[in-house]
């Protein structure tokens, strides 16, 4: 009975040792499994006490369950000391924030599909030698429709919805054709620019409408332009643009008061081989319009219709990047979602 008790206190002075030295929450879990676990020593006696007599245990007992409480007390004590230590730790370690400290950047930006698309553009046009322009987005009304054949009684002008601005006879241009004009007044003949651009609509915007959107318009001035010339030099650049080496154009008619003849020029699908909902089932994309350029046009720029001539077309570049990237809502592109973005 004796050992028992010496036990007893061996293990009280044992336990306050370890927990006196224990400075994190791994001692101290190991000084609770030996001591007060299953299989601890406070366990171990308790299985002994069964074996004593009554007034044995009627001694002993209460000095063991005194034991347990007491050791129990301190464990919780010291838990709640360290968890409290660790807290101010952290709050500490926090307050000293090193602002100047070296982070290696995680995020890195990417280039919008409308910059990738219209460098495409550009390097297919400076390889055949042509120019980039550049023009007003507030355009004055003669540059956007009178210049382009486009007289204020014309029908055309109702196909088009304006933003006029409060300035009298200016607007946010409708197309990027005003190009054309004022690179024909500042520049003599021969001449082969593209503008690629902004243009505006006063429109309601859903998936494949916004007010405003992209366009690049391209035109070339020189002598015995034809038609021939036309379809050559947009076949090149459209199998450059679709990565393709043979494409099949269709030409259609097509009027637009700035050209004469007028054509659109579509492309055989280039997603189906039996019809899909881009094609909506047709086989046919449609791309650009296009033609050779109205005698009106060149004689409002003050060039000699007899001597020259020229074609110009347009396409929408917004729609050609929605072909492209197989980007099926307009707004994506000119929302900023930079889940979108961060996907080129
Ligand atoms: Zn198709």
């Amino acid at each position: 009975m004796s050992t028992i008790k010496q036990q007893i206190t061996e293990i009280n002075q044992r336990f306050n040792e370890l927990i006196t030295a224990a400075n994190d929450a791994d001692a101290l879990e190991k000084i609770r499994i030996d001591f007060l676990g299953r299989k601890g020593k406070l366990t171990d006696l308790m299985q002994a006490l069964k074996a004593l007599s009554q007034d044995e245990k009627r001694d002993i007992g209460p000095l063991l369950n005194n034991l347990k409480v007491e050791l129990e007390a301190l464990y919780s004590k010291k838990k709640i000391e360290l968890e409290s230590n660790q807290y101010q730790q952290e709050a500490e370690s926090k307050s000293n924030f090193d602002v100047t400290s070296y982070m290696p950047n995680t995020l890195r930006g990417s280039l919008h599909p409308y910059t990738y698309i219209t460098e495409i553009i550009e390097n297919v046009f400076i390889t055949m030698g042509y120019e980039i322009a550049d023009g007003p987005e507030m355009e004055k009304e003669f540059y956007n429709f009178e210049a382009l054949n486009i007289p204020s009684d014309h029908p055309a002008r109702d196909m088009q919805d304006t933003i006029w601005l409060e300035m009298p006879q200016m607007l946010m241009r409708t197309h990027t054709s005003s190009v054309q004009i004022h690179t024909m007044q500042n520049t003599k003949p021969p001449l082969a620019i593209v503008a690629p651009g902004r243009a505006y609509r006063f429109e309601a915007t859903d998936a494949s409408h916004d007010y405003v959107f992209k366009q690049c318009e391209g035109l070339l001035v020189g002598k015995d332009i034809s038609m021939a010339n036309l379809l050559a030099t947009t076949k090149t650049f459209l199998q450059a643009i679709f990565e393709k080496e043979e494409l099949v154009l269709r030409v259609r008619p097509g009027y637009f008061p700035f050209v004469e003849p007028g054509i659109e020029i579509d492309i055989q699908c280039i997603f189906c081989k039996k019809g899909c909902s881009t094609c909506k089932q047709s086989r046919w994309i449609e791309c650009m319009g296009a033609g050779l350029v109205n005698p009106h046009v060149l004689s409002h720029c003050n060039i000699d219709s007899l001597e020259y001539s020229g074609f110009a077309f347009g396409f929408g570049l917004t729609r050609l990047a929605m072909l492209k990237y197989g980007i099926n809502d307009i707004r994506m592109l000119h929302n900023n979602s930079v889940e979108f973005l961060e996907q080129f």
